[in-house]
């Protein structure tokens, strides 16, 4: 569904990123996992557009989209939970959740979504007329996913939506993304905790300094042994 082929990214003089490769097949959900400044958010923003690569090819659904702009690249069918949330704090979550489907004008399809979206988050709907500023750090994360889903994507980034949050809120966002997962989405995850990101995933890469260091099953990188020591602690 989604390749990316030998992608270099500048910022100015300095490459972020440095010829990185990677596949998404349908269905799967794909992890980006290593240490800060690696180069896993610049990957992320150039898949939707936010950068274009100095050089190589990204490839959606057989389209090349390196040189499009963002909105394009929504529309196509790719939407960004970005790190931090960024939801909008001053509008209800009801109005976050429509800022989602600004490009959209199939009102039938909306609506339907939106049950579905609640379905995965409750919580939500319950809250639809509270301010997302008001909220926790994990209900911020569900609104700012509620959002991205509102595009309609067939394909969702997740930057570090674990960030911040409890270890239970973290299990419940993970949860989420297994749901998501099962209901036939395709999902690209960064994380920073790599355990989770290792159990939900079904293929991982390992960024090092804009690098891909190690590409894989993630059942197999979870036993590894480099892998178990740099990521996972062990
Ligand atoms: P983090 O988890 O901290 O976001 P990351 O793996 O996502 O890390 P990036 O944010 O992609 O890494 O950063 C990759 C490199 O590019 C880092 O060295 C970072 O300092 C640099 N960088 C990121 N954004 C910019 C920018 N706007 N201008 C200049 N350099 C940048």
């Amino acid at each position: 569904m989604l390749s990316l082929n030998d992608i270099w990214v500048h910022y100015g003089p300095v490459a972020a990123v440095k010829g990185i490769s990677l596949e998404v097949e349908e269905n799967e959900i794909v992890t980006l996992i290593g240490a800060n400044g690696a180069g896993k958010t610049t990957t992320m923003r150039t898949i939707t557009g936010l950068h274009h690569p100095t050089s190589g090819e990204v490839r959606f659904c057989g389209e090349r989209i390196d040189r499009l702009d963002p909105e394009k690249i929504n529309a196509l069918g790719i939407a960004m939970v970005p790190e931090g949330r960024r939801v909008f704090p001053q509008m209800t979550v009801m109005e976050n959740l429509e800022m989602g489907a600004y490009l959209r004008s199939d009102t039938a399809g909306m609506k339907r979504d939106i049950e579905e979206i609640f379905g995965y988050f409750p919580i939500l709907e319950e809250r639809q007329k509270q301010l997302a500023g008001t909220m926790s750090g994990g209900q911020q994360q569900m609104v700012a996913m509620a959002r991205a889903l509102m595009s309609g994507p067939r394909l969702l980034l997740l930057d570090e939506p674990s960030l911040g949050l409890s270890p239970i809120m973290s299990q419940q966002i993970a949860k989420i993304i297994k749901a998501l997962h099962q209901a036939g989405r395709t999902i690209v995850l960064v994380e920073q905790n790599a355990r989770l990101a290792l159990l939900l995933a079904k293929h991982a890469y390992v960024m090092e300094t804009g690098s891909i260091a190690f590409h894989g099953l993630a059942e197999d990188l979870r036993d590894d042994p480099k892998i178990r020591e740099t990521y996972l602690g062990v």
